[in-house]
């Protein structure tokens, strides 16, 4: 029988069933923590994007968020041994590296396939491993950096009992988790849910996730892209949970309703494209992903910055960095992005002044 991981409760509610997954979403009435099952870990698949819950496994979106973490911690943070939990592709520990040149840094991946990408790093220790696998040195950690992988962990609550005894006392920890509130947003087009999260934080499980652990609140971040958590804690007393039944079952069906009406409506707006002859997706991500499935948009081409490091094609569309734009020659671009419309559209301008541009996901025709 399944527990809560936060409370040990088997008060688990099946509230959500996410499309073309196994996986299940529930909610601990105990405690209100949102957590998926069975837990089980996805086999690895081929190099894929997709909108839904089965994610495909290019994991670029924890680099994307370095630059704005970054900017909130300098004045913070004084790393002089760091610890970062799922250094994927080190994106941040080159950054850091860069500001901060004597920092101490041990990183932990599980990922092997990430060798190459890392092999060039000046680091401490790295650990290709589970961090649940492995023994921290106690209070060695002055500044511990951990994003986008608790809600990846079997229990979150027991490695954060691990890095509060590998931090020092008066040592920081960084945390940033995907929001739960995302599911309350009117224009929800890709799933949530996805297969390799098993916890599915609310601003307020993680408090109580935190305080159950022993860490307390020293600053929350306001993400300007509202989907994110983030938030800087320290050491504190170790709290109990409080009661909570969590979210109702009613906001994971209009969630449900709403990703179902929006991904309907994208025909309709692909249909209302301006006249074309040669169409180019900027965004190659999950929403390209929706609107090539759900909502039948075939450009010739497609650019994206990241995307085109790991990627040739993506369902036989071919994909080009986007300074490849003027050499691809569209008479529409079409922005398949939510939170980078405006830096798009500045890129494109530098190359085509004069073509048509389209946001797909942010209501239509642009200046
Ligand atoms: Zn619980």
């Amino acid at each position: 029988m399944d527990r809560c991981d936060l409370c040990d409760s088997q008060r688990l509610a099946p509230v959500y069933q996410p499309g073309q997954t196994d996986q299940r979403i529930y909610v601990c009435r105990e405690c209100g923590l949102c957590q998926s099952l069975p837990r089980f870990r996805q086999p690895e698949k081929t190099v894929a994007i997709s909108g839904d819950a089965n994610w495909g496994n290019i994991r670029i979106g924890k680099g994307l968020r370095v630059a704005q973490h970054l900017t909130w911690l300098k004045p913070l943070i004084q790393p002089n041994s760091v610890l970062e939990v799922g250094t994927n592709r080190g994106a941040f520990v080159r950054s850091l590296l860069k500001q901060f040149p004597h920092t101490l840094i041990d990183a932990i991946e599980p990922d092997t396939r990430l060798k190459p990408a890392l092999q060039d790093l000046n680091l401490r220790n790295l650990w290709w491993d589970r961090i649940e696998n492995l023994a921290l040195a106690k209070h060695t950690y002055d500044f511990m950096y951990c994003s986008h992988t608790l809600e990846h962990l079997e229990h979150p609550s027991s490695v954060l009992c691990q890095l509060h005894e590998a931090l020092k006392p008066d040592g920081l920890l960084f945390i940033e988790v995907p929001d739960l509130a995302f599911i309350q947003r009117p224009d929800v087009y890709e799933e949530f849910f996805i297969d390799k999260h098993r916890y599915h934080f609310s601003k307020s499980s993680l408090i109580q996730l935190l305080g159950r652990t022993g860490w307390q609140i020293e600053h929350w971040f306001a993400d300007p892209l509202q989907e994110n958590l983030s938030v800087l804690v320290s050491k504190g007393p170790r709290q109990v949970y409080e009661k909570s039944p969590g979210p109702e079952k009613d906001l994971f069906a209009s969630y449900a309703q709403n990703l179902s009406d929006n991904r309907r409506t994208l025909r309709a707006r692909v249909a209302a494209m301006p006249t074309h002859q040669r169409c180019v997706s900027f965004g190659g991500g999950r929403l390209f992903d929706i609107a090539r499935r759900y909502g039948g948009f075939q450009p010739v081409a497609v650019v994206d910055t990241h995307l085109a490091r790991h990627l040739s094609e993506l369902g036989g569309i071919p994909v080009h960095p986007p300074q490849d734009l003027a050499r691809l020659n569209p008479d529409l671009v079409v922005l398949a992005s939510r939170g980078f419309v405006s830096e798009m559209e500045r890129i494109v301008r530098e190359q085509l002044p004069e073509v048509a541009i389209y946001a797909l996901f942010s209501g239509g025709n642009n200046a």
